[in-house]
């Protein structure tokens, strides 16, 4: 169950070509949680056709359920367009999880 909706788009500095990443594919990993939310975090790396390295830092913070902002670092490219997210909602919370 992923918290990302929609799709990363990135652009390549180097060489130009586009790679988009769907929702399904990033894996957000809740990082560190309190009762107020989590902060997310997805790492990926890959190559470029071009020889560039791709390494994504995704940083999502998580407030009382609702998105509170995100810190994305890519080296070497462009993001074109950024994940929307969706968190659990407080019905998630009924089953217990020892
Ligand atoms: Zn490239």
């Amino acid at each position: 169950m992923g918290i990302s909706k929609g799709v990363l788009l990135i652009k390549c500095n180097k060489c130009g070509q586009e790679f988009s990443y769907d929702e399904n594919y990033a894996d957000f990993e809740c990082i560190s949680s309190d009762d107020e939310g989590c902060e997310y975090l997805w790492e990926e790396d890959y190559s470029c056709d071009c020889g560039e390295d791709i390494q994504i830092g995704y940083q999502v913070s998580e407030y009382q359920g609702h998105f509170n902002g995100d810190k994305i670092k890519i080296s070497n490219f462009k993001i074109l367009h950024k994940f929307d997210f969706e968190f659990m909602t407080e019905d998630s919370f009924s089953e217990d999880d020892e």
